[in-house]
């Protein structure tokens, strides 16, 4: 409570109680008094003067997949530094409360050795360049997820959580699967949620189906109910959809609508490696969750154009508590387009769209503002 509300709450208190006083003293004088009395006391504790409001921002980004080229490209004496790579849009990240990632090339870390396309494992920093750069969740289903098998998982969760990044998607036990990550920021707790269509036919080794959650609409309907009941918001993360399409098809559309439905309040689309638009889908308890179907690449050597476009999606999480509970409203969704450049594979870095080519950059805003007339762009 501010301090402000807290002091008119008091003096609305005192004066109930003064009130009260007048009418006891007057009891036997006059019957009107004491129904006036009564008729002021409930308008002293309005229940909305006891509502209040918090905001907290939250950011979102594609596929960090790490190809030989940039990881060579950030190779040093003594290891890697991708920390170059991200400094120009690192205030774009940082602005955010909460930024979200998709680790897609896994983190198993040099030690079992640096792979790149089809199997990949990248450096553990990568994981402090995100670090760095303001990302606070990484999502870890993806079709990725087991190039290195087991052991590149383990080093990839332990290292994570070496340095405090939340993750989800992926658990190295039953129990562990179970918990589900949040975070809290401005006493908004959001929940964290990541699956899976595939593993690119790699089997999940037998009795492990922790390693990485797959898509499956009977465990994603029971994970939101429990995500719901410890948090605010409900994050949910979904690698699906056709690579290089530039608009999502019906399945991903449909399960997109059907994760809304059961509670999913904001909805990051990964894996077709190009932007998919966003829409805002209205369910039927009267709730507005907010989808974006693909957020591209983030950082990759994929070298079509589309592939090389990514981006920042913005939006603010709004909560108000009054005497009935709580509820949250999603408001002012935002995009800033980014580009991966490099000269000759070598000096990769991720720019702003708008400076490497605004006419392209409006383009892409037209593309994803297809469904969503109130998408901003930074
Ligand atoms: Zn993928």
């Amino acid at each position: 409570m501010r301090p402000f509300q807290f002091l008119s709450l008091f003096f609305l208190l005192i004066l109930s109680i003064l009130l009260g006083a007048c009418t006891a003293a007057e009891e036997n004088s006059s019957n009107e008094n004491i129904e006036m009395a009564i008729r002021k006391t409930p308008a002293a504790i309005m229940p909305k003067d006891l509502s209040k409001t918090a905001t907290a921002s939250l950011s979102a980004i594609g596929d960090v997949l790490i190809h030989d080229s940039v990881y060579l490209d950030a190779e040093t004496e003594s290891g890697y530094d991708f920390n170059p790579m991200f400094a120009k849009i690192k205030p774009y990240l940082e602005k955010s409360d909460i930024t979200v990632a998709n680790s897609e090339s896994i983190i198993g870390g040099s030690e079992i050795g640096v792979s790149t396309y089809p199997s990949f494992n990248s450096p553990f920093e990568v994981g402090d360049a995100l670090k760095t750069a303001g990302v606070d969740v990484v999502t870890m289903a993806n079709n990725h997820t087991l190039d290195r098998g087991e052991k590149a998982i383990a080093n990839a969760i332990n290292y994570w959580d070496k340095i405090g990044m939340t993750r989800t998607g992926s658990a190295l036990s039953i129990e562990e699967s179970a918990n589900i990550a949040t975070h809290t920021e401005n006493g908004i707790t959001f929940s964290f949620l990541s699956y899976t269509y595939g593993t690119n036919g790699i089997p999940t080794p037998s009795g492990k189906d922790y390693l990485v959650n797959r898509i499956d609409k009977a465990k994603i309907k029971e994970d939101i109910k429990r995500a719901k009941a410890q948090s605010d918001a409900v994050v949910l993360s979904l690698h699906f959809g056709q690579e290089y399409e530039r608009l999502p098809n019906d399945e991903q559309k449909k399960l997109a609508k059907f994760s809304a439905e059961q509670g999913a309040d904001i909805i990051l689309g990964s894996h077709p490696h190009v932007l998919q638009p966003p829409e805002w889908i209205e369910t039927a308890d009267g709730r507005k969750s907010f989808v974006i179907y693909s957020l591209g690449n983030f950082i990759s050597h994929q070298q079509d154009v589309y592939r090389r476009i990514g981006g920042i999606l913005h939006i603010t999480i709004e909560k108000t508590v009054d005497k009935d509970g709580s509820e949250i409203r999603l408001k002012d969704p935002a995009f800033t387009a980014t580009y991966v450049k490099n000269t000759g594979n070598r000096n990769f870095k991720i720019d702003l769209l708008a400076n490497i080519d605004p006419g392209r950059n409006k383009e892409i805003q037209k593309h994803l503002s297809t469904w969503t007339k109130d998408l901003n762009f930074e």
